[in-house]
């Protein structure tokens, strides 16, 4: 393809992504005098934060007494001390009114009898540091992902934003270090586009897709996080993968914690209530990775349920049917469509299935992308949501700390922007033809490939690998096992088959650059995964069941090479808070 034929456009910030984290901080720079484009590969309210069922947690305290430092508590403790403490402080503390100001663009929130925003209890929250348990997580109904993300689409809309929708980004442009824009492919003319900004902010979501069973879209594939890998930068904690324990048997769709939440239980083949064996205070409200673990054991003892006994029961059928009709409504039809069960009268069968990464591309606090374990900033850089690791979920997420995640880096990322450009020099660098050629090349080498292998077979065999190889429990030699075969996969990309080689609509094209980006990061999980020796917060190593804090108190950083090579570096983890209106919280024995 000639230069001339390149469509260019300039903007003082790109952002990469139309989830709730993109077009929040998309929101937050329209409101500037900058200019702020924002580019999305499927229509902005698809991005899967659309299917956000449970909530967006924050202490505003509407159904009892609550406050952010216990908020701080919870997060810091469920990150199994991986956390970074700046940013957490940063996130429980900026929570209530982050939320506020969600109620004022117009998202409807559930309401109490007295009209404020109702609150459900979640897994990992509590009152008084671990005294309590805390209704923190504010809904709309079991659909508060959908309310918050058209909510933030027609405020973008208001401020009138430029955007690109149904556009692919291939790659990030760098000139002397500095990021200076994204070549993007235009899905429904074929055309090429090059964007040039100031700041590109990376808001590309999580790369679920990694794994043959996940609650999330087919579109969380982690194209960002590829990009960052072919940049040559690291990610950082990628072995850090959340299993939800309740994704409905066979087809991995979400059952929210929201329904334990609400008083649902879990049962075995024996009809046993397993989890206050596991959790005798937070019961079936106990994190993510301690339920998850608790199913898998109840599974390895022979007491799963069905023909292959092989997963649980999600039991909500004592609950009064209008409590579940009105609170759940969305779930019930998940469970009637995708499991054939009418929730208000039998169990769900559930089983732990790959949820949320907590590893991506690393930021500090200001979401700014760091270069190395020194914490050096990639200049014109920015990432969030779930594609980025600001480090709030360490080495495991609370649910409902995700949509939090999304809205106050959003919007801190947003200010943060406006003030570097607010002294900038505004003029766009000349970008080098050959920077072009290079991405253009490897973009058409794909396209004309025609080796042996199909888009589909070889992202079938690499979930299967993923789910095998790298599970809720792993060992050295699985985890070998799952490096030497994703090597050898990573390696047949160069000889895949693309039959659609034109560039209108080309979904198998679309298919095949989200495969390489989703190579790149499962090669990435693995090596991580067993580079790591120790067992914490998602991360179960068989062979190393301890928490080694003398260690591994550390963030993995990996950089995976075009011959997917691995090599490492570390980042100590911040255990100094932003002020002193909170103590570190310290390190303590795990107790749920
Ligand atoms: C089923 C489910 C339920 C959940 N429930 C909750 C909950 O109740 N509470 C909670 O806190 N969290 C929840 N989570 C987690 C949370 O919803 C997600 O982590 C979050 O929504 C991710 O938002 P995001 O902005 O990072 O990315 P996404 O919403 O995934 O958006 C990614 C965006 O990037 C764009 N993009 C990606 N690649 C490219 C490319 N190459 N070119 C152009 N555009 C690109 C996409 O078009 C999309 O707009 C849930 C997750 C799932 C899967």
């Amino acid at each position: 393809m000639s230069h001339d034929k390149i469509v260019k456009h300039e903007h003082d910030v790109l952002v990469v992504g139309a989830g709730g984290s993109g077009l929040r901080a998309t929101m937050g720079v329209s409101q500037s005098n900058h200019t702020v484009a924002c580019i999305s590969k499927v229509f902005p309210t698809r991005s899967h934060t659309v299917a956000a069922q449970g909530g967006i947690s924050g202490a505003l305290g509407n159904m009892g007494d609550d406050d952010w430092r216990w908020h701080m508590y919870d997060t810091v403790k469920g990150s199994d001390w991986l956390g970074d403490q700046d940013s957490i402080e940063y996130m429980c503390k900026n929570a209530v009114e982050s939320i506020i100001e969600l109620e004022h663009f117009g998202v409807p929130f559930s309401r109490t009898e007295d009209g404020k925003i109702y609150q459900r209890p979640f897994g990992g929250m509590t009152t008084e540091y671990g005294k309590g348990i805390a209704q923190r997580t504010c809904a709309a109904a079991d659909r508060t992902g959908h309310a918050i993300l058209h909510t933030l689409y027609t405020q973008a809309l208001k401020n009138n934003v430029d955007f690109f929708i149904e556009f692919f980004v291939i790659d990030l442009i760098f000139e002397d270090n500095k990021c200076v824009g994204v070549l993007a492919w235009c899905l429904d003319d074929g055309t090429i586009h090059l964007f040039q900004s100031h700041i590109v902010i990376l808001a590309t979501g999580g790369h679920g897709r990694t794994y043959q069973s996940s609650t999330s879209a087919h579109s969380c594939t982690g194209d960002g996080n590829g990009m960052i890998l072919r940049s040559n930068l690291p990610l950082m904690d990628m072995e850090f993968i959340q299993f939800h324990p309740t994704g409905i048997y066979g087809a991995g769709c979400l059952i929210t914690e929201g329904a334990r939440g609400e008083g649902g239980y879990l049962t075995n083949s024996e009809g046993e209530r397993f989890m206050p064996k596991y959790a005798p205070n937070a019961k079936d409200l106990a994190s993510r990775d301690v339920v998850s673990r608790a199913i898998q054991m109840e599974v390895n003892a022979g007491r799963g349920v069905g023909k292959d006994k092989d997963h649980a029961l999600l039991h909500l059928e004592h609950l009064d049917s209008n409590i579940v009709h009105e609170k759940l409504p969305g779930i019930t039809e998940t469970a009637k469509i995708f499991a054939g069960v009418d929730a208000t009268k039998e169990p769900i069968p559930v089983i732990p299935t790959v949820h949320y990464n907590m590893g991506g591309t690393p930021t500090n606090h200001y979401t700014e992308v760091i270069a190395d374990g020194s914490g050096n900033i990639v200049e014109g850089l920015m990432a969030l949501g779930e594609g980025a690791c600001v480090s709030v979920h360490g080495a495991n997420r609370l649910g409902s700390n995700s949509l939090l995640d999304l809205i106050v880096f959003g919007k801190s990322a947003a200010e943060r922007a406006c003030k570097i450009l607010d002294n900038h020099n505004k003029k766009h660098p000349k970008v080098q033809t050959s920077t072009i050629d290079n991405i253009l090349s490897s973009f058409n080498n794909t396209r004309n490939s025609s080796g042996d292998i199909s888009t589909a077979e070889l992202r079938d065999k690499m979930q299967k690998t993923m789910q095998r190889y790298a599970p809720v429990y792993r060992n050295k030699k699985t985890l070998q096992e799952g490096i030497d075969i994703m090597k050898g996969l990573f390696s047949d990309f160069n000889n895949i088959s693309v039959s659609d080689k034109s560039l209108i609509w080309n979904s198998d094209l679309v298919e095949t650059l989200e495969l390489n980006n989703l190579l790149y990061q499962s090669l990435a999980t693995l090596y991580s995964a067993y580079n790591r020796k120790e067992s914490r917060g998602s991360h179960a190593r068989e062979d190393f069941p301890d928490r080694d804090d003398k260690d591994w108190l550390k963030h993995t950083m990996v950089f995976v090479d075009e011959k997917g090579n691995s090599t490492f570096d570390y980042k100590p983890v911040k255990l100094d808070t932003l002020t002193d209106e909170v103590e570190t919280v310290e390190l303590k024995a795990r107790t749920y």
